[in-house]
């Protein structure tokens, strides 16, 4: 698989950890989400891509995400 902006093919995998933040005034309160994606980086460009994990992108979509999901997203 090349790169999908400069079609190199050096490319590496890395684990990552990532804490996604909603964006805006009105989501000032709302507790930030941590995923731990696989990205892949291109060594050549700094191109870097991941899939967000399935359990993680109800809470993303959550239009009003609680304390209580965010600890059962982040703890359990
Ligand atoms: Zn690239």
């Amino acid at each position: 698989m090349s790169c999908r902006s400069c079609v190199s093919g050096n490319q590496a995998e890395f684990p990552a950890e990532m804490m996604l933040h909603f964006r805006g005034l009105k989501n000032v309160n709302k507790p930030p989400i941590w995923i731990f994606p696989t990205v892949l980086v291109c060594l050549a460009c700094g191109f870097s891509e991941f899939v967000a994990p399935k359990s993680e992108l109800a809470l993303l979509s959550d239009p009003t995400p609680t304390l209580e999901s965010f600890a059962q997203s982040n703890c359990g």
